[in-house]
């Protein structure tokens, strides 16, 4: 099987990605999760319904990193919670969910992350919650 391909913007050295987007931009169609749903890219599926994608993450950063994107053009949470149809963001919300039951997740534990914006840290402007596990995933953020 094909590996995935990484964005254009991914740098090796660090495993981190360029620059952090700004979320209020319009949504960009070639950003490297729309080509992924159009399956021009690659990705190590873990689920797939009518309202989202779950993929393993291709630099993780626990045992389980997982992402989940909604089928629809949204750029951030921000964009998605003021913009997508009810049933969409409930379709999204159950398929994280799903995602995590079925990966056994629920009763070890597990955490979910939103990056938005700048500030957030968001380089892929397409909504995706980052699904972390497997282990003790220590304190919510970095001190
Ligand atoms: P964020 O910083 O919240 O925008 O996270 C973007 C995530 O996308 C990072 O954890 C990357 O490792 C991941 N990523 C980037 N390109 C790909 C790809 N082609 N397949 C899977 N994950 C990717």
């Amino acid at each position: 099987m094909a590996e995935p391909v990484l964005s254009p913007d991914f740098v090796p050295r660090t495993g981190l990605f360029a620059m952090p987007i700004d979320a209020t931009l319009p949504y960009d169609d070639q950003n490297v999760f729309a080509r992924i749903l159009r399956g021009e890219i690659p990705s190590k599926t873990v689920y797939e319904d009518d309202f989202a994608l779950a993929f393993h993450d291709i630099a993780p950063q626990a045992p389980v990193h997982v992402l989940v994107i909604p089928k629809g053009p949204y750029v951030s949470w921000d964009d998605f919670s003021a913009r997508a149809p009810e049933a969409l963001i409930a379709g999204f919300v159950r398929a994280v969910g799903k995602v995590a039951r079925d990966l056994g997740l629920v009763e070890p534990g597990y955490r979910l992350l939103a990056n938005v914006g700048n500030h957030g840290g968001q380089e892929v402007p397409h909504l995706h919650v980052h699904l972390f596990g497997g282990a003790p995933l220590g304190p919510m953020l970095a001190r």
